[in-house]
């Protein structure tokens, strides 16, 4: 798994850093475990690298290949290290990442290595994901590379417009692809439960088909939510991602 990651951290570490653990596992963000957490193991599987400076996450596909983005947590600001059985949390100032999907003795070990009892400013940062210059926030450009990211707003706007347009612009073609056969589905009940009931019964017609329009109106919004989360999860890069060689 290690050697899959080589070419992110070959461009990453410093000379002098030095790999402590390393495992590959799913990434989650809190509330996704309400929304699309049955999903998630397709678009989040993760990299974790701990050295001796930080905590590094690589974005990968399923075969632990190198994929979209990636951040670090310097390991002075971790605030607090728990968890059980195959979880890890990292709590931060801000934030809490929750890793899952390793072997529990993984688990264990990672959490044992992280134990720490700093509590400092600041939280995770992004890597731009061609130079890996680091940055608290989320710039439309790299200052370092110029490299261009998309724009987290962007793809919320497409995902509210249609679920599954916002993770297509994001480059999550084929949960993209899910995303839109599913929404297509509920319009087209949606549809064809409005129009012969409004052309039955005119315009009162309408109210019959009232909860399969919340029923949309809820995954057009969930969608653009949960696209905001993930377009907020990392720097996407507007040509290109993360090197698999
Ligand atoms: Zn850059």
């Amino acid at each position: 798994m290690l050697r899959k990651a080589e070419p992110v951290l070959e461009q990453v570490l410093n000379p002098m850093e030095v790999v402590r653990f390393a495992t590959n596992g799913v990434r989650q963000l809190t509330w996704w475990l309400l929304t699309a957490g049955s999903m998630n193991p397709f678009a989040n599987r993760t990299t974790l690298v701990l050295t001796d400076k930080r905590v590094l996450l690589i974005h990968t596909d399923s075969k632990q290949r190198p994929r979209m983005f990636a951040n670090q947590l310097p390991l002075e600001r971790i605030r607090a290290t728990t968890g059980r059985n195959s979880y890890v949390f990292i709590r931060t100032g801000r934030e809490q990442l929750m890793f899952h999907g390793v072997k529990r003795s993984e688990a264990r070990q990672l959490r044992g290595l992280l134990d720490s009892t700093a509590t400092k400013e600041g939280g995770w940062q992004n890597l731009c994901p061609r130079c890996f210059a680091a940055t608290d926030g989320a710039p439309p450009s790299c200052e370092q590379c110029g490299e261009e990211f998309k724009s987290a707003k962007k793809a919320t706007l497409r995902s509210l417009l249609f679920p599954g347009l916002g993770d297509f612009y994001l480059g999550y073609r084929k949960y993209a692809m899910l995303e839109i056969i599913g929404a297509t589905l509920v319009w087209a009940l949606f549809l064809s439960t409005l129009a012969p009931a409004v052309a039955a019964k005119g315009i009162e017609g309408a109210l019959v088909a009232g909860p399969l329009f919340a029923l949309v109106a809820f995954i057009h919004i969930g969608d653009a939510l949960l696209t905001r989360a993930k377009a907020k999860t990392g720097l996407h890069s507007k040509d290109g991602a993360l090197p698999t060689n």
